[in-house]
């Protein structure tokens, strides 16, 4: 029912409603270019004053360096950064923005269905949503109540809003987080639908995985040995450059390689590596090479994931935690072999 509706709007995906990521450039034949340049420019963003003083009006500061120190302390984690990162990630999950799902009825409380995909109104326009789900009372027709779930690329919208989401605006609004608190920060997207962070750790000296849905630090192999999804394409973009992060979240590269259908390895490496000499021309050739032994230190890591992902975990058959048991299932992402 939910599929007719939607293909009967014609322009929008007809999985439109699956898609937690809220995306709607879902890459076509024509490869994955167009969606790496927009996320490049993304990362724009999140260097933005006006947003990052916004954030840091959000953020209860204080608290999360005392939890970071604590942190420390217990050797919890490798450094002080890391313990950062965790403090926000849990706040963030816990206390400050909510997984939408399931939609309530804004009137009575009781169960909705999903409507249409509305256009958005002048004000969700300017929060920068493109698209608005329309979800409708179901309790029956004595009730007209109608909650409208506007998809917003805004980081204010999102702040200013009821603070829901699925994994897109999760993920949005929390690499400006990890920017507002002085981490260096990475937005990291994947082909079938979830998207995430990354911050960096001068402890470690390379990039760590941060999840805002699931309250996750340093479980890249949550999605695939965890829920057990397959995927295919995970790239990360950053202020200073974009790069191939998939070995780094997949057990097995080889079988990950037969589902890279979207174009050659050549044609992605050569967007990737024109993306990252892009941002880094004008920098100081000293900051280029600190880069660059970052980059030698990740590649090194990503081509160690086989061997990680063969020692036990704390993840193993941990289904996912953000959304309903249905839409987990349907997804294959529950953790059920
Ligand atoms: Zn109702």
């Amino acid at each position: 029912m939910i599929a007719l509706l939607v293909a009967s709007l014609g322009s929008a995906p007809a999985n439109a409603l699956n898609r937690g990521s809220g995306s709607s450039s879902v890459p076509t034949q024509h490869g994955l270019a167009q969606t790496m340049f927009r996320l490049d420019e993304q990362m724009d963003m999140y260097e933005r004053p006006d947003l990052l003083d916004a954030a840091l009006e959000e953020i209860p500061l204080q608290e999360l360096h005392a939890a970071a120190e604590a942190s420390v302390q217990a050797n919890d984690v490798p450094g002080y950064e890391d313990g950062l990162a965790n403090a926000l990630v849990k706040w963030f999950k816990k206390d400050y923005f909510k997984w939408v799902d399931p939609i309530k009825c804004p009137s009575c409380g009781g169960k909705t269905e999903y409507r249409e995909m509305g256009a958005p109104t002048a004000e969700e326009t300017q929060g920068g949503a493109g698209r608005v789900e329309v979800h409708a009372c179901a309790e029956g027709s004595n009730c007209s109540g109608v909650f409208r779930f506007a998809r917003f690329n805004d980081p204010k919208a999102l702040m200013k809003g009821p603070r829901v989401g699925r994994c897109g605006e999760f993920a949005n609004l929390f690499c400006l987080f990890i920017r507002a608190v002085g981490l260096r920060a990475r937005y990291v997207w994947n082909l079938e639908d979830h998207v995430w962070d990354e911050y960096f750790s001068p402890t470690l000296g390379r990039w760590i995985h941060l999840d805002p849905c699931e309250g996750a630090r340093d479980e890249p192999l949550l999605y695939d040995k965890g829920w057990g999804k397959k995927m295919s394409y995970v790239l990360a973009f950053a202020i200073d450059g974009a790069k191939d992060v998939t070995r780094g979240y997949v057990q097995d590269w080889n079988a990950t390689l037969t589902r890279r259908t979207r174009g050659s390895e050549e044609a992605l490496h050569q967007v990737l590596t024109d993306v990252t000499k892009r941002r880094r021309l004008g920098l100081p050739s000293s900051e280029v090479k600190r880069l660059e032994i970052e980059d030698q230190v990740e590649a090194k890591w990503l081509s160690e994931s086989e061997d990680r992902a063969k020692s036990p975990q704390a993840i193993d058959g941990q289904g996912r935690e953000s959304g309903t048991a249905d839409w987990k299932q349907e997804r294959g992402e529950d953790g059920a072999k």
